[in-house]
């Protein structure tokens, strides 16, 4: 099974930079879902969005995990290692993930 190599680059005092894609809100755009970046707190809008953000942001500082920021939903996704994982049973960003192939 693949693992991510990236989790201990999450930094855990992030705060998400916006209540929204930051990108789009000066843009004044719309988006579907958002991804909050681990590693910096950038949020920015999923691939489904038609600006896709997340993943320019990505591009543009090399930061390689991003994570769900839709209700009810805490999954993390590796850009490096296109790998989705779940959360384990322990606390958020613990680096006790189950992790599943997409
Ligand atoms: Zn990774
Ligand atoms: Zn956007
Ligand atoms: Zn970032």
């Amino acid at each position: 099974m693949m693992t991510c190599t990236h989790l201990d680059q999450i930094d855990r005092s992030v705060t998400p930079s916006a209540d929204g894609c930051e990108e789009c809100l000066k843009l004044g755009d719309t988006w579907i879902h958002l991804r909050l970046c681990l590693i910096c707190g950038h949020v920015g809008c999923c691939d489904s969005s038609k600006n896709k953000h997340a993943t320019a942001h990505f591009h543009a500082t090399r930061h390689p995990l991003v994570q769900s920021a839709e209700p009810g939903e805490d999954w993390l996704y590796c850009y490096v290692d296109e790998l989705t994982m779940e959360p384990g049973t322990g606390a958020l960003w613990s680096g006790d993930w189950h992790v599943t192939p997409r």
